[in-house]
């Protein structure tokens, strides 16, 4: 039985494994309220006043997710804090600086040759240190009303008249939470686009909803290679078999998979964790793609870890481990600077014709490389 199991039986005792197992059903039995989720943890007294207050950014967490929380860190990346009432200096409700971007509703264009395709608002699990949280679990996008589809209509004309758009990020929200149906019209219309190379969908599903990831999904997206995942994780307490079994069924559906976490403070922010976090995303066939300092969104102060930390962090991976396990470290630049890429210096200085560089176990070693004539 796995955690999951035991969960069910102890909360749930009338709901069958099928029934928890269904993705519609984790998706209708979401946890919102206060009353909701005392049923399930002993929230301490900061998160019950924070779960009783409206918090402008909503929380809902799975059954299954829920099932992991009680004794993880995981769980204050999901249970309101009162700390989020607490803006910092530097801190926005935009805090990549997205909106000048938007080109259409909904799509960022702020690389040369790529978008991100905001294709829906929707979560199945709320992160309390959302970047987007200005936009998703409150229809902004849509507010007027405008069914999904004809709104992506003009994020599509769009990428349609700029052939300089080869590889479409789409993500949100969450795009795995919507129907095989929507999908299906969505990456359709990308891969009429001849100009399009490449696909990628952004998702949080298979650490929050596993469930979703079925065959027939995975069926679904293959007719549109080369479509990548960049998932997200955060803790090795995600790397469930449930979750496993969805990482695998992506990789045998040939969809390269990356993984994005963000360092968070108190959560992920030692070297053990993060070491164990990347090597099991590896054993799972998910190679690690970035890791993101925390954004300054409005009330995150709580989760930011000192950039110099974050280097220490990486530094402990780097030489350590397989480089396949080492995610880059990058800060997403508030005000629309996009990723900047932080790194350790590594090269040192020069020495005549010799530079001088530093490696994992800080040793200085002379390389030859001559400076041109
Ligand atoms: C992160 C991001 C991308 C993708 O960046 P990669 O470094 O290629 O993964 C594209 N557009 C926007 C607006 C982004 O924030």
């Amino acid at each position: 039985m796995t955690q999951a199991d035991i969960f069910r039986k102890a909360f749930y005792p009338h709901v069958s494994k099928a029934e928890w197992s269904d993705w519609h059903w984790q998706l209708a039995n979401r946890l919102t309220t206060a009353e909701q989720i005392a049923r399930l943890f002993a929230p301490n007294n900061d998160e019950w006043q924070s779960l009783r207050q409206t918090n402008a950014f909503p929380t809902a967490i799975t059954p299954y997710y829920a099932s992991l929380l009680s004794e993880s860190p995981l769980r204050k990346t999901m249970l309101p804090s009162l700390m989020e009432k607490n803006v910092s200096p530097g801190e926005t409700d935009d805090p990549l600086g997205e909106e000048p971007c938007m080109v259409a509703p909904g799509l960022v264009h702020r690389y040369p040759d790529r978008v991100l395709f905001l294709a829906t608002e929707y979560c199945s699990a709320y992160c309390r240190y959302c970047t987007r949280s200005r936009l998703v679990g409150r229809h902004a996008l849509c507010h007027d009303g405008t069914p999904l589809k004809s709104r992506w209509e003009k994020a599509l004309d769009y990428i349609r008249s700029h052939t300089e758009v080869r590889d479409v990020l789409v993500s949100g929200g969450d795009p795995l939470t919507m129907s095989d149906e929507a999908l299906d019209y969505l990456l359709k219309a990308l891969r009429q686009i001849k100009h399009v190379e490449m696909i990628r969908i952004g998702s949080k599903v298979p650490a929050v909803l596993p469930m979703r990831i079925t065959p027939a999904l995975m069926k679904t997206i293959k007719k549109y290679h080369p479509v990548f995942f960049s998932l997200h994780f955060t803790h090795p307490d995600e790397m469930t078999p449930e979750t496993i079994r969805a990482c695998e069924r992506i990789a045998d559906a040939g969809i390269p998979a990356g993984s994005q976490t963000v360092l968070l403070k108190g959560v992920n922010d030692d070297a053990e964790t993060l070491k164990k976090l990347m090597h099991e995303l590896l054993k799972a066939r998910v190679r690690p793609y970035y890791l993101f300092q925390c954004d300054p969104i409005a009330g995150s102060m709580h989760f930011r870890v000192p950039v110099s930390k974050g280097i220490e962090l990486i530094n402990a991976l780097r030489g350590y481990t397989s480089g396949y396990a080492v995610p880059t470290y990058a800060i997403d630049i508030p005000g629309g600077g996009g990723k900047i890429i932080i790194n350790d210096q590594r090269c040192v200085g020069r020495d005549g014709d010799f530079l001088l560089l530093k490696n994992f176990e800080n040793t200085i070693y002379r390389y030859p490389d001559p400076l041109p004539e």
